[in-house]
């Protein structure tokens, strides 16, 4: 699943390439991508058209543009990428992907919009949005680290509250958002903390010190353009990021830690994987879930 660095990096290119444009007219192919949107693929076109794009905005893993309708109503329109969705801007007469579930031709005759999916988990879907010009469907998750209203301080009072393992914290969207399998291993990594410890054991300058590598972990990858997780993963342009190359926990299995030079082990947590270092992050006696 993308995080909040490579969903970033697919809104900026949205706020390149779309914002600023309006909406033509949509076609929406097979059932699968509208499916959260009860009235039919059919009607979501029509609600679409004419519509102007203000801007590409994002929350944590959420994706969304910010539309105004020829009414001067505002709405989103809300983009899951799911595990294998390509929002890509193309030359109209580009021949249509294998995979195409959604394009968006636009009243400048410009490139379009393609939404490409091979696996089917992605879709789009309308929303209204709360006076935080937050679209409501998701309206229940939290600020991301990069965000001027993330409170970190009251993350930690709240973390500290939590009879849960630190790393379910980390990936729990209500509490803070954006972060994901990845990006929690390698915070956790650099803060030297096993993620099964529990949160209200830990201090608040150690919950600090995770959240913070967190934060600049995520900007790093941002810099390259995202971690690369699976090949289908691109940004508007078709292009891969390269930031697996400097991951030094997750999916490092059986390799040297580059700090202590340890095996990074690997283990089961929530039905997934965790990848830490024995050595620079024991784990504790007794494991939170
Ligand atoms: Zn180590």
């Amino acid at each position: 699943m993308p995080e909040l660095p490579e969903v970033e990096v697919v809104r900026r290119g949205l706020a390149d390439h779309v914002a600023g444009r309006t909406i033509a007219s949509a076609e929406f192919r097979g059932t699968r991508v509208a499916r959260r949107h009860l009235a039919g693929p059919g009607d979501l076109a029509d609600r679409l058209a004419g519509n102007h794009v203000e801007a590409a905005r994002r929350r944590g893993k959420y994706l969304w543009l910010e539309l105004s309708a020829p009414d001067g109503s505002g709405q989103a329109l809300l983009a899951h990428l799911g595990i294998s969705g390509q929002l890509l801007v193309e030359a109209a007469d580009a021949p249509p992907e294998k995979h195409l579930h959604a394009r968006f031709r636009f009243a400048d005759d410009g490139p379009e919009l393609r939404f490409v999916d091979q696996r089917t988990f992605g879709g789009m879907a309308l929303s209204e949005l709360t006076d935080g010009r937050l679209p409501e469907t998701i309206s229940h998750i939290a600020a991301d680290p990069l965000e001027e209203v993330y409170d970190q301080a009251a993350v930690v009072r709240r973390m500290r509250a939590r009879d849960s393992a630190v790393k379910r914290a980390l990936l729990d969207q209500t509490l803070v958002s954006g972060i994901g399998n990845i990006y929690a291993d390698e915070a956790l990594w650099r803060a030297q903390v096993h993620g099964g410890r529990l949160c209200s054991s830990l201090t608040k300058p150690t919950l600090s010190r995770v959240l913070d590598h967190a934060r600049d972990v995520m900007l790093e990858a941002l810099g390259e353009g995202g971690t690369s997780f699976d090949a289908l993963y691109v940004n508007v342009n078709g292009a891969s990021g390269y930031f697996d190359r400097s991951l030094q926990a997750y999916g490092q299995e059986g390799r040297p830690c580059t700090r202590c030079g340890t095996p990074i082990r690997r283990e089961a947590f929530m039905n997934r994987s965790s990848f830490s270092c024995p050595r620079c992050q024991p784990a504790p006696r007794r494991r939170a879930v």
